[in-house]
């Protein structure tokens, strides 16, 4: 059975839509079978793939609500091996919708039952806060990346996701391990991004793993979007999209050392 990885941190621009897109792209490439998981209103992962978010009629909303099975909202990519379950801007009435039924929480993880076979990876690109979609992410993930960006705040609030994962651990008896801290928007030229690694290395200490490879502030994967394109296939040879390729290598050969 494939895994599931949540990319979630409640901070908005932190790089954890640029970081779905391109991860599940890397994966792909790699010959992986991905599905990504756009449950953010915003509907941004789905656009950076050049698709139309307000003209697809079966999304992750549809879905959630009961609507259609997941099979029937799953989209092609047009990039081999990678699939997308689309959002917009429906979502947003999903939390309070949803808040109303019975066992809440663990919808997205009922409603994926049948397709984690097909997937070697799904990923979940999380929206900036700790509601119900959240909270529906962690009990439908088997694991977490969280980006940090390198920034002043970098950690602020992360105390508070630690208590959410822990919450939905014990009280949701659905445990989720934090696969990799990933810093991004990171210089290491910078004293600040150094400083940032350090703190961010201090606060997880030895008990959890730090990818190898951060994410380097780089505008060719800010750019991509408007292009319909991930960054890693805009431009293959710039540093961002080497980083991501890295980060999909470094998560397949975790998944041979197990
Ligand atoms: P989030 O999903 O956490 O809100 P995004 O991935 O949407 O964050 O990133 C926020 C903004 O920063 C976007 O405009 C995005 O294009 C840009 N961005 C993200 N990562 C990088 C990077 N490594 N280098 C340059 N710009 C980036
Ligand atoms: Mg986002």
């Amino acid at each position: 059975m494939g895994e599931t990885i949540a990319i979630l941190n409640q901070k908005g621009g932190c790089g954890k839509t640029t970081t779905a897109v391109n991860l599940s792209t890397a994966l792909a490439l790699n010959n992986k079978r991905v599905l990504l998981i756009d449950i953010d209103p915003q509907g941004n992962a789905t656009t950076s793939f050049g698709i139309p978010k307000s003209e697809i009629e079966k999304t992750i909303y549809t879905t959630l609500t009961g609507k259609n099975p997941v099979e029937e909202a799953i989209i092609p990519t047009g990039i081999d091996r990678l699939d997308l379950v689309a959002s917009n801007i429906a979502l947003s009435g999903a939390e309070i919708e949803l808040s109303g039924e019975i066992g809440f929480h663990s919808i997205l993880n009922e409603r994926l039952e049948n397709i984690k076979d097909s997937y070697d990876y799904i990923l979940i690109d999380v929206p900036p806060s700790l509601g119900v979609l959240t909270i529906n992410s962690l009990v439908a993930s088997d694991s977490v990346i969280i980006p940090i960006q390198a920034e002043f705040y970098a950690l602020e609030g992360m105390a508070d996701l630690m208590e959410a994962m822990k919450l939905v651990g014990n009280r949701l008896n659905s445990p989720c391990n934090i696969k990799g801290i990933l810093l991004t928007l990171y210089d290491s030229r910078t004293r600040l991004g150094r400083d940032v690694y350090e703190n961010v290395k201090e606060y997880f200490g030895e008990k959890e793993n730090i990818f190898e490879i951060s994410i380097p502030r780089n505008v060719k994967l800010a750019e991509a979007p408007s292009h319909g394109k991930p960054g890693v296939l805009y431009d293959e040879e710039c540093k961002g999209s080497t980083a991501y390729m890295e980060l999909a290598e470094e998560i397949i050969a975790m998944e041979a050392a197990k």
